[in-house]
């Protein structure tokens, strides 16, 4: 039986009218790798997103089809995601870091027929040009090629109208081993996954908030800020160059109050702010997820000010799973408490279900203490992989099992430990790498670090801890063991400490743990009496 209500079928298409229609004068501020800025607002991208359905309509692109981009954050690429969704089209953004031979399975799995791209990644599609099998036209960004492709079009479209269920966005998993995976994102969950968004749990934004999201607009659908900020007509600061110095003048200049991104981006903000004795000085907010953001760059920024919200997630949850807010006794808790509250990830906002399992699939208690693999479910998480044969990648109850490593405190917080491949298991006990790492960068004179198992005759596995010291730092193993007892348990202390120049990082900048697991895979740890245990 039907209710007396509406039907309003949840399209992403009804995201960018509303932002023309209530915010349409809201700017959206384009910084370009030649450094110049330009100037749009909503309804400039609303107008150039209808002409570009058009001329993607002139190109043969057919409902359903994939139109690929190859882009940093500009109002261009924005309009090519809110032009090919609105044409009924599927917007695929291509990580232009991922390695040549991804980037060509990931296109011609995806059948892309459109790529539109960066001039700066000219060499890639030169290159690849030859084994891309599906795209039949490439459209540059720059070099007036898109801006005319455009004007010849009136502007005068209405969007594709249809079910709430229909494809819109396709985002590939970067796949540290095997083949990278597509997650295809629904209208109905780009929008609900949108509207959480906006919450003061959540981003906090509305049309008075300025962001300027670091966070690539190719990485795990840009946290679904092109969607939320249309919900909120806030303006919207974008820089196509991922350089301090561009990114701090960007936000003073343009009095930015929310920004986003992965913890690195922020580690080379402190750089330039210690170097400089410049700082962002009206930010109000900063979310930071894609990996464990460290406890020193959380309380950097909370001492500027700044509320830190520490976001957990992944390109198969659209991507928001947790996030942290203060919770009704913050103003309680002393400064430190307040810390490390932020450190752990956060919670679910509605719509998002937890449960960590043990080995034996047995639900934990939400005590933070039993810690077991992370499961997920809701209306924004993947069900299957595009075009995946092995079928739908949840259990009967809808659960999606992420790789994650977490525990479930009390009151609802989630706090991950570790990605289940990368714990160091010791004695049949679980030594956390994330941990080991963010304590040890917490040591005055490290830059970076990576903990990884290394087989041990006696333990299994024991910790060989990597680091890169900061320039000119001469700190040694002996100051980073005395500073990672008081931080961690006796028995997690590394075997060993070696000093590195560099960490090898995935094409999202996380550490690429399999690499140097597998170059350390016969390392003899000083702690080994015995030699080590045949290799399998
Ligand atoms: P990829 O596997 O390609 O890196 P994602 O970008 O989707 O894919 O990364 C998702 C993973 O990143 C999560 O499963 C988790 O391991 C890690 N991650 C994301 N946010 C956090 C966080 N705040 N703390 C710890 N780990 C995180």
């Amino acid at each position: 039986m039907f209710g007396g209500m509406q039907d309003y079928e949840l399209r992403v298409p009804r995201l960018i009218d509303h932002a023309e229609r209530e915010h349409g004068g809201r700017e959206i501020v384009s910084y370009w790798a030649d450094g110049t800025t330009t100037r749009t607002s909503w309804a400039g991208i609303a107008r150039d997103a209808r002409k570009l359905a058009q001329a993607l309509e002139k190109l043969r692109v057919k409902r359903g089809d994939r139109v690929a981009t190859l882009a940093m954050n500009h109002s261009r690429h924005l309009v090519a995601w809110y032009g090919a969704i609105g044409m009924g089209g599927v917007i695929h953004t291509i990580n232009p870091r991922l390695f040549d031979e991804q980037l060509v399975y990931i296109a011609n799995h995806a059948e892309d027929k459109v790529l539109l791209y960066d001039k700066v990644f000219q060499p890639i599609v030169d290159r690849l040009r030859t084994q891309w099998t599906s795209i039949e036209h490439y459209v540059c960004f720059d070099d007036r090629q898109f801006e005319e492709m455009i004007a010849r079009e009136d502007g005068n479209y209405a969007w594709v109208e249809g079910p709430e269920r229909e494809p819109c966005m396709l985002c590939y998993t970067s796949g540290t081993t095997g083949n990278p995976k597509g997650v295809l994102y629904e209208h109905r969950s780009s929008v609900i996954h949108a509207l959480t968004e906006i919450s003061p749990a959540c981003f906090d934004l509305s049309t008075s908030s300025v962001a300027l999201p670091i966070v690539p607009m190719f990485h795990a659908a840009a946290w679904g800020l092109p969607f939320a900020s249309a919900i909120a007509g806030l303006k919207l600061v974008y820089s196509a160059v991922n350089d301090p110095t561009v990114l701090c003048t960007l936000m003073n200049e343009e009095k930015v109050t929310h920004s986003a991104g992965v913890p690195t981006v922020w580690l080379a903000m402190f750089q330039y702010m210690d170097a400089t004795g410049k700082k962002p000085e009206h930010l109000k907010i900063v979310t930071i997820g894609g990996s464990a953001a460290p406890r020193a760059m959380i309380e950097r920024l909370m001492r500027m000010g700044i509320r830190v919200g520490h976001a957990w997630g992944m390109t198969e949850t659209s991507p928001i799973g947790t996030i942290g807010s203060p919770p009704a006794h913050w103003d309680e808790l002393d400064f430190d408490a307040q810390v490390d509250l932020v450190c752990k990830q956060g919670r679910v906002p509605f719509g998002v279900e937890l449960r960590v399992v043990n080995d034996d699939d047995e639900v934990q208690p939400r005590d933070g203490v039993s810690s077991g693999r992370l499961q997920i479910r809701g209306p924004w998480v993947i069900k299957r992989y595009f075009q995946d044969a092995a079928g739908d990648c949840i259990d009967r109850d809808a659960w999606f099992d992420t790789g994650d490593v977490a525990v479930l405190h009390p009151c609802g917080t989630m706090q991950i430990t570790d990605r289940s491949k990368d714990v160091i298991k010791s004695g049949g006990e679980w030594i956390s790498s994330v941990e080991l790492e963010n304590a040890a960068v917490g040591c005055a004179g490290v830059a970076e670090a990576a903990a990884i198992g290394v087989r041990h005759p006696k333990w299994d596995e024991r910790p060989l801890l990597l680091v890169v010291r900061k320039e000119g730092s001469e700190v040694t193993a002996d100051d980073i063991q005395t500073h990672l007892a008081n931080h961690v348990a006796k028995w997690w202390l590394p075997d060993e400490i070696l000093f590195v120049e560099s960490l090898p990082h995935t094409a999202t900048g996380k550490l690429l743990k399999t690499a140097l697991r597998e170059q350390y895979r016969d390392h003899q740890l000083a702690t080994a009496t015995a030699p080590p245990l045949a290799q399998a």
